[in-house]
């Protein structure tokens, strides 16, 4: 059969041809030929030069691209393969693969691989899969079994992608194994030598932030003595580290009650349990009367911008958590403050921590612009991808 084409207005071909990897719907002069949400399409420009070919999606961004050029062939399975072979050996490189005292890390990371709306993290001898297109759910059983071939020793895979994928497109989509099942026993990552416990079946996201990696070992690097506060904690990454670097108590705050067990239960890995105290409470309640008692601060929590739309709330939101954490901190502390909103950009993060410092009434410096780490890379040919920031401030 042959593919449905799409050809695009004059002009509206640029984009694509720098490698930008999405295809708005206002760009479309036509649609020839059948297709359902999440098939192959095959782009063209308005004089009928092939373009590339991408998953097909009836909303504003109508084709997610996968390949580009002239002989830009259809998914099968040795596309997937041959992309997921590039995604680990990349990670390979990075020493991230189990080599040395790291074996969880993000294997697929969306367009920065390639491969948009697909992401794939890799905890030890189980991989998650989180389809955000309908192209990539329907794309699993060629995933899954790409992933066989390509990450040795690979025991499950798990698709967790029932809250992600659009509910138009997979109506009743359940989360469960495409390979392999659930060993029944708790399951015991490495990150740097820390060792975590991870539940991706009943945790948030594919259950585990893989992406402040980088960040952990640099707080780790700042804690030693220090009273740390983690809040948004979730499973108490950034608790262990610093418990395990010497900090003098690590208090955990998130208002999940099954995130502090997590986090307890990472906590009791390492032999400092008894210099940490989790709390289950929201984090603008907790940090209402602390008297200025720490002497760093985590602000990590989830995106307070999921669209463009929500731009402007989400800046207030960072400002005012940051208000009250910063007037925390005792005099000389650091703040480690992060934005996960992919459409806040780092001057726009900046400028709400600079209103938040003046608002608490204390001066502060930037030590470190903080970003997320090389196993999500970002496409120089698509800058969205970059969503993490952070700050680190010395406060006086
Ligand atoms: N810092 C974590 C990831 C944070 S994810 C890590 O390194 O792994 C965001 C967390 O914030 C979630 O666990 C969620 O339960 C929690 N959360 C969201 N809103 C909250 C609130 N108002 N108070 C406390 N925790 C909150």
């Amino acid at each position: 059969m042959t593919p449905a084409t799409i050809t695009l207005k004059p002009g509206k071909d640029q984009s694509l041809r720098r490698r930008h990897p999405w295809v708005f719907s206002g760009a479309i002069a036509r649609l020839q030929g059948e297709v359902v949400e999440g098939e192959a399409v095959t782009v063209l420009a308005h004089t009928g030069e092939v373009l590339g070919v991408g998953h097909y999606a009836p909303g504003s961004i109508a084709v997610r691209m996968l390949d580009f050029g002239p002989d830009a062939q259809l998914p099968e399975a040795a596309f997937w393969e041959e992309k997921l072979r590039n995604a680990y050996q990349l990670r390979q490189g990075l020493a991230l693969t189990g080599q040395g005292n790291t074996n969880v890390y993000r294997l697929a990371h969306a367009e920065g691989d390639g491969l948009p709306g697909l992401i794939i993290d890799v905890y030890g001898d189980v991989a998650v899969v989180q389809a955000h297109s309908a192209g990539m759910y329907r794309a699993r059983p060629h995933i899954a079994a790409a992933l066989q071939a390509v990450v040795p020793g690979l025991r499950a895979v798990y698709d967790k992608s029932a809250e992600t994928v659009p509910a138009k497109a997979a109506p009743g989509a359940q989360n469960g194994y495409l390979f392999g099942e659930s060993s029944g026993q708790e399951h015991i990552v490495h990150e740097n030598g820390h060792r975590f416990v991870i539940d991706w079946e009943t945790g948030q996201k594919t259950g585990f932030f893989i992406d402040q990696r980088d960040n952990r070992s640099l707080l780790a690097r700042y804690a030693p003595g220090r009273r740390v506060l983690n809040t948004f904690c979730y499973t108490g990454g950034f608790s262990v580290y610093a418990l395990e670097a010497g900090a003098e108590l690590v208090h955990s705050v998130d208002s999940s009650k099954k995130a502090i067990e997590l986090t307890e239960r990472n906590a009791a890995l390492t032999p400092h349990a008894d210099r940490h105290e989790a709390y289950a409470q929201d984090v603008f309640s907790f940090l209402k009367d602390r008297h200025n008692q720490y002497d760093l601060i985590v602000l990590d929590p989830p995106a307070f911008a999921k669209h463009l739309s929500a731009r402007h709330n989400a800046l207030m939101g960072y400002k005012r958590l940051n208000v009250a954490g910063i007037k925390q901190i005792a005099p000389g502390g650091l703040l480690f403050t992060f934005s996960c909103s992919q459409v806040v950009s780092m001057e726009l993060f900046e400028g709400a921590i600079m209103a938040a410092a003046i608002e608490a009434g204390r001066p502060a410096r930037i030590l470190h612009r903080l970003t997320q780490p090389a196993d999500h890379p970002v496409s120089l040919f698509h800058p969205e991808g970059e969503y993490l920031k952070g700050l680190v401030l010395a406060v006086e």
